[in-house]
């Protein structure tokens, strides 16, 4: 990680706002579904719409997954949290209010670390202290692009179930934040918490950022800054802001406490309208909703069924299949992947030949079809298949290579795991593509290419032994890459070592 130099003896202090979309079918307080995309102000109801005598009603799935990420992350479930009203006008917040959780919230106090390759930091792992976890539903969308000269209002997302997550501020880089927000995203994912689609607004990160005097311990005047629509936006534009805000102290000013906004075209940030900005909500506990009860009962339920989370399968895996730490790293960094990857290693036996498999043409593959390891045509079960025909000898590396692409274009078009896609057993069957060692089949391949180079040959046979791989080259040309190459090398130094 690069720390930005820190000048004049200044470093930076940041904490960070993470809202995050629940996956759940409803709305929180009312049953209009939550898809993304759908024909505007079509997913409404009297309750998101805050008509006159709608009552909200609570989505217990929402709770369930609030509580899920709140363990995940080391925080205290507190078996009561009160929801609040957070008071403010805007026109895709019918209601005037949003329904938040304020001086009480689900959950206090966790901790959340990662793995950093950090050098400035002997253990290599950075420990950030997350305040609260609380549960608020979501505003609906102004759409200001669409129309010319008007602002367009969805209320589709109103009532959309959110967690907000608030770090202390505990971060003294951008790029400590973009290393911790990859780790949150992946626990996330890993939790079936939330789909994590930043360009669908699903995740959301506002920071808030200050510099002061490297070892002073009181914060400097801090400035909130908005709309980054991805990890790498987050760390540009608290670059940006950091150095800005040391150009101010440089210049002898001070920073001014204020609202800026992300301009991803322009790399840039612009102080948002003050009329935008609205700091008294005046939060007051609903009078709709009685206190959220959170049982013992269902914490110790939640906490029972959290899977493994990647950290640990990153240490299983080392421990288990022997991999090294990049290995391990690639392959538990999205769930699917992950199963995938043991899925293969289990059934073929070969632990590190899945590794190089899955990191190499199998990620490039999915990688160019934009596919998930649980879509990916090619399932565990074959791949392990063509594992283990190279392991023992059937076919060779690169012959292997060529069955996956062909295994590619048979899974085309059929559905995923379909038995109408071919094994690559059978494709190497039907086209003849297991590894010739037939002694008679070789060494006519052999005759044939220094038949056709005598040249080459004359200049071998003169010491020039280093044409040894270019006729290796022509046999394997001639097999069609089918040649076992022990085999080969053996005929051939035979035969250029006779005169
Ligand atoms: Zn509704």
């Amino acid at each position: 990680m690069t720390d930005r130099a820190p000048d004049a003896g200044y470093e930076a202090v940041i904490g960070l706002e993470i809202h995050v979309q629940l996956r759940t079918e409803e709305k929180l307080f009312c049953p209009d579904g939550t898809g993304f995309g759908e024909v505007p102000n079509t997913n409404v109801c009297p309750v998101c719409l805050g008509l006159p005598g709608a009552l909200p009603v609570l989505n217990r799935e929402a709770v369930e997954l609030a509580v899920r990420a709140s363990l995940a992350f080391g925080c205290t479930v507190h078996q009561r949290s009160v929801w609040a009203r957070k008071n403010y006008f805007y026109p895709d917040l019918p209601k005037g209010y949003q329904i938040s959780q304020f001086e009480e919230p689900l959950a206090t106090d966790g901790v959340f670390r990662v793995e950093t390759d950090d050098t400035s930091d002997p253990v290599g792992r950075l420990a950030i202290r997350i305040r609260r976890i609380h549960m608020e539903e979501d505003a609906g969308k102004s759409i200001h692009d669409r129309f010319e000269g008007a602002t367009a209002v969805d209320l589709n997302r109103t009532g959309t179930p959110l967690i907000e997550m608030v770090t202390e501020p505990d971060f003294r880089s951008p790029a400590q934040v973009r290393a911790w927000l990859t780790g949150v995203k992946q626990v996330l994912e890993y939790l079936e918490v939330s789909d994590c689609n930043m360009e669908e607004g699903s995740l959301r990160v506002d920071a808030n950022v200050s510099i002061r005097p490297v070892g002073s311990e009181p914060l400097g005047t801090k400035t909130e800054l908005k709309n980054m629509n991805s990890f790498s936006g987050v760390e540009r534009a608290l670059d940006v802001e950091i150095a800005r805000q040391r150009d101010v102290v440089a210049m002898g000013g001070q920073v001014a406490h204020q609202t800026l906004l992300w301009d991803e075209r322009r790399g840039d940030v612009r102080p948002m309208r003050s009329k935008e900005e609205s700091h008294d909500y005046r939060y007051f506990p609903d009078p709709d909703l009685p206190p959220l009860q959170v049982s013992e009962n269902l914490i110790e339920a939640v906490k029972a069924q959290l899977p493994e989370l990647p950290a640990a399968r990153r240490t299983r895996f080392r421990e288990d299949y022997g991999l090294p730490a990049y290995d391990a790293g690639v392959l538990t960094a999205r769930r699917p992947l992950a199963d995938y990857y043991e899925e293969t290693a289990r059934t073929s036996g070969a632990p590190k030949e899945a590794s190089n498999w899955i990191m190499g043409p199998v990620l490039a593959a999915m990688n160019a079809r934009d596919l998930e390891a649980d879509d990916f045509p090619v399932r565990p079960v074959h791949l392990a298949e063509l594992i283990d025909l190279v392991e023992e000898g059937t076919i060779n590396r690169n012959v292997a290579k060529d069955v996956l692409g062909r295994m590619l274009e048979s899974a085309a078009g059929v559905e995923v795991g379909s038995a109408a896609a071919k094994t690559p057993a059978e494709i190497v069957r039907e086209e003849g593509l297991a590894t010739v060692s037939d002694t008679g089949r070789l060494e006519a391949w052999v005759e044939d290419a220094l038949a056709a180079h005598p040249e080459e040959v004359a200049r071998f046979r003169d010491g020039e032994t280093r044409l040894q791989g270019f006729f290796m080259g022509e046999v394997m040309k001639r097999s069609r890459g089918k040649a076992d190459p022990t085999e080969v090398a053996r005929i051939l130094t035979e035969r250029l070592e006779e005169t």
